[in-house]
């Protein structure tokens, strides 16, 4: 028997009612986790995808409707943020979360957030107390500076500084720092917001102590100095040294305001890098106010510290801005537990960036050397080169080995190195690789060893070999 459409009938009519999709029990198993307007409101979209489609090209798709939302529930409702593994060897990635947090943070995050805590109460004495006092002490105990405080980040501690210590005043800044440091936040943009006057001085590569002096009038409140850290101007450069810079500064009765980025708290020469300024440095070579980043080099949560002489300090503490940009109780609480680590000496140790930064070379080696075997004939350990990132170090590079590997001609991925970190991408959680002249490279720097197993068993799943025996297993036979 043939069916025949009678005139006003329709594929619209075989198309299922948003309550008969719940009612089926596969989808009203998703309610419980979801909640029924999440579900239902899912439902409602593909009921709408079906019907263009019937709309447009006279049919709805073959799959069951049913079928499709269970497939888009599983992406829909999975949350927006999730854990990755960072295996491009870039140990401050700002798009992958910059700095991974110390147990310590982490268990420190947790006692306070998961309960009420003494953020703004002084418990001996019973009444109202101060937030900024948690890390006051420790700052200065730590950098040798008067007086600290914590804010949002990096970006809104310069705000704050400019905006309480320079509104309506000159700033004197070489020409050579007017930076962007990176999501379209530029040095100019920031002083205009804060309504601090710029005052350019000296030239792209060289700027002279002459030339700041020369710059000073009656309304110069401050000298900024900018880090060039996600840059390096090399050859013909000239650029005054900060204790030049805090003497003139002193001699005229002005501010120097040194924004440092990176934070570093420890001689990155140690570790066979270049030398990156420490916040201890600037604080001791005079500067009024010293500004860092709490997720770069200091490693810890997302945070600007301002530290320094009292006075301005204070100044900055009592600007309403202030408020705008204060750190929150877990930021607070993270950032002493990351701080404490440097008081104590156990900072490579403890702390994530500077364990990956002074990483065993051959564990890194051997690692690489265990993914290359996942890898079956895809893969092969080779010399590369680690990179800090996080615009610390630029141009500095870590000697390294990495797995590389060759795009199999799989279905799937069919030889393309593009695909193959897309199916690298892919996995739960994601793993995320660079590309190098056609080839994935994965780097065990910038990967926590207990993220191994999932690196291996995605490395076999998609080069089709045979997983792993578990480290150690078979030693000894
Ligand atoms: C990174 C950086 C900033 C911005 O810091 P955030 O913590 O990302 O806001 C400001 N100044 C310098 C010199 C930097 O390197």
């Amino acid at each position: 028997m043939t069916t025949h459409q009678a005139p006003g009938d329709s594929p619209y009519r075989d198309l299922p009612s948003v309550d008969r999709l719940l009612a089926d029990a596969r989808v009203a198993a998703l309610v419980p986790d979801h909640g029924h307007d999440a579900v239902a409101g899912l439902a409602r979209t593909i009921l709408g995808e079906y019907r263009q489609a019937i709309a447009e090209v006279g049919a709805a798709p073959a799959e069951p409707v049913v079928d499709a939302l269970l497939t888009r529930a599983a992406t829909a409702f999975r949350p927006s943020l999730v854990r990755v593994v960072n295996a491009t060897g870039v140990i401050i990635h700002t798009n992958l979360g910059r700095a991974p947090l110390a147990r310590s943070a982490l268990d420190a995050i947790q006692r306070v957030a998961s309960g009420y805590s003494n953020l703004e109460y002084d418990v001996a004495a019973g009444e109202r107390g101060s937030r900024t006092s948690h890390l006051d002490a420790t700052l200065c105990r730590i950098i040798g500076a008067e007086a600290g405080v914590a804010v949002n980040n990096n970006a809104s501690a310069l705000l704050l500084a400019l905006s309480a210590l320079c509104r309506d005043r000159e700033v004197i800044i070489s020409r050579g720092q007017l930076v962007e440091i990176g999501g379209g936040f530029r040095i100019p943009d920031v002083m205009r917001q804060s309504g601090a006057h710029l005052v350019e001085v000296g030239t792209t590569n060289r700027t002279y102590l002459r030339d700041y002096a020369e710059a000073i009038t009656d309304r110069t409140a401050a000298i900024l100095r900018v880090h060039s850290s996600n840059f390096r101007v090399v050859g013909f450069v000239e650029e005054t040294p900060l204790a030049s810079l805090a003497e003139l500064a002193r001699e005229r009765g002005l501010l120097l305001i040194d924004d440092l980025g990176s934070g570093a708290l420890l001689d990155t020469r140690d570790f066979g890098l270049a030398a990156e300024p420490m916040v201890q440095e600037s604080v001791r070579a005079g500067a009024d106010v010293v500004l860092a980043s709490g997720d770069k080099l200091l490693g810890g949560p997302q945070a600007g510290i301002a530290v320094g002489k009292a006075a301005p300090i204070e100044a900055m503490r009592r600007h309403p801005l202030a408020r705008a940009v204060r750190a929150d109780k877990t930021t607070i609480a993270a950032l002493a537990a990351t701080l404490d680590h440097y008081s104590r000496g156990d900072a490579v140790e403890a702390i994530p960036v500077w364990r990956m930064i002074a990483a065993d070379p051959e564990t890194l080696a051997r690692r690489a050397r265990r993914w290359s075997r996942a890898c079956g004939p895809y893969g092969v350990a080779v010399e590369a080169q680690s990179t800090i990132g996080g615009g610390s170090l630029p141009g500095e590079e870590l000697p390294t080995t990495v797995c590389a590997m060759t795009p199999p001609h799989s279905p799937v991925i069919g030889g393309s190195a593009d695909a193959l970190a897309a199916a690298l991408r892919a996995a739960t959680p994601p793993i995320v690789a660079r590309i190098v002249d056609d080839r994935v490279l994965l780097d065990p720097r910038t990967v926590d060893p207990s993220e191994d197993w999932h690196v291996e068993a995605t490395l076999s799943a998609i080069c089709g070999t045979a997983p792993l025996e578990p480290e150690g297993a078979g030693a000894g036979r």
